[in-house]
């Protein structure tokens, strides 16, 4: 949604106007990309956007598009990466050559230029959207970005798009999209409920106040829900259902939460915690006498997830580093589910941090290390090493045992 946000931006600068109007989509699958944008801003001109090079089915490198007013003929350009994944990652140059004196243009190059997430949405950019999208409720805000956001999910099974957005009580918003793995069996999957929680989660968000999503949710993630802190308080919305507000004790009755089986003294996901594993003498130090090298940093970063690893059922936390040839860590922890199955694994957790920061696809994984307890009863060893056989099967797996302190 960075996207929009950069647009939505772009134009106003350009034109000064009191409030932007924008109606995006976009896509940029297997390698090759394709857009469309318009967009009216509040004075009535009309923008467009076109390739700016010649081919514009090469996603490879990133293509260039330009935003065209139709009616003034300014112009902003942005810039779009795909590298034959298929999803993109947004970067957007902010080039206007307007004669006027652009409004805080430097502020908006700054936020475009560092940032890389186009699944979360800060506080200050949610102002932005609100005051210059026209928007008059949250509600409505999350309602165009859960219809602005399909196209990063990534389902090449089912080929069914499914995002959602949500608003944090920290004012964040987190965007949620839903991932399939060819070649996996079915429960691989990760719903795009799920996907959110876990980008929320990492984002150490406290609470998720409106949820908003593109289809009925199923029970599956209604179950999933259940572990979140202050669950029963939020607010579920539907697209299609509009003017209608759930909760989950309305959606999912009589259900079966972490109470049922920890008891009352449970806490729920979103809640701090520490599990306090380290990783055993002689593995710290021989990662310790290599230096400063990526393999210290991967075991560093997937025992840091560890410790923060929901998993009160089990009490097998574990943890996920991911790099890239870039040297990039993405990182994710195991989520418990009380009824087992919506369970999110810590490769799923990091796939979703990766998504969220800028991993150019699943095959720019080249390290994977895990770090879980040497004894534990529940270990995703095993079960990650198969699954990165088909995710990124060039990718080298290290598992690095921990105990408690
Ligand atoms: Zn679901």
């Amino acid at each position: 949604m960075t996207l929009e946000a950069g647009l939505a931006r772009a134009i106003h600068s350009e034109v000064r106007a009191p409030r932007v109007r924008y109606d995006l989509s976009h896509a940029c699958r297997n390698g090759r990309a394709s857009r469309s944008s318009t967009a009216c801003d509040a004075s009535g001109s009309r923008w467009s956007e076109a390739p700016e090079n010649k081919s514009a089915g090469d996603s490879k490198g990133g293509s260039k598009w330009r935003l065209v007013s139709k009616t003034q003929g300014k112009k902003a350009s942005l810039s779009f990466g795909g590298e034959g994944s298929s999803f993109f990652t947004f970067r957007a140059t902010h080039e206007l050559s307007s004669s006027g004196s652009a409004m805080d243009e430097d502020s908006v190059r700054k936020i475009l230029d560092t940032r890389k997430e186009s699944f979360v949405l800060c506080p200050e950019e949610v102002e932005v959207l609100m005051a210059k999208g026209g928007f008059e409720t949250k509600e409505d805000l999350l309602l165009e970005l859960v219809k602005n956001t399909a196209h990063l999910s990534l389902p090449p099974i089912s080929n069914f798009h499914v995002s959602c957005a949500a608003l944090g009580s920290s004012g964040r918003v987190y965007i949620g999209v839903n991932i399939e793995f060819r070649e996996l069996p079915l429960p691989s999957a990760l719903h795009a409920e799920q996907f959110l929680v876990m980008n929320a989660f990492q984002h150490q968000e406290e609470a998720l106040e409106i949820l908003y999503i593109s289809h009925v949710p199923c029970g599956h993630c209604r179950q999933f829900m259940c572990e979140l802190h202050r669950s029963e308080h939020m607010t579920i919305l539907i697209n299609g259902i509009e003017g209608e507000r759930f909760t989950l004790p309305q959606l999912l009755p009589l259900r079966f939460t972490p109470r049922d089986l920890i008891g009352d003294e449970a806490r729920f996901l979103f809640q701090p915690r520490d599990n306090e594993l380290r990783l055993p003498k002689e593995v710290e130090e021989s990662l310790r006498e290599g230096g400063e090298t990526l393999e210290a940093a991967m075991a560093e970063r997937a025992l840091k997830e560890a410790n923060a690893s929901y998993a009160p059922y089990s009490n097998c936390p574990s943890g996920l580093c991911l790099s890239d040839a870039s040297g990039n860590l993405y990182g994710g922890c195991l989520v418990e589910s009380a009824a087992y199955n919506p369970t999110v694994s810590p490769l799923h957790s990091a796939l979703v941090n990766g998504l969220v920061n800028g991993l150019g696809g699943w095959e720019a994984i080249t390290q994977v290390t895990l770090v879980e307890a040497k004894d534990a009863a529940v270990k995703h060893e095993h079960v990650i090493r198969e699954c990165l056989k088909f995710i990124c099967p060039g990718a080298k797996y290290t598992v690095l045992p921990a105990e408690g302190k």
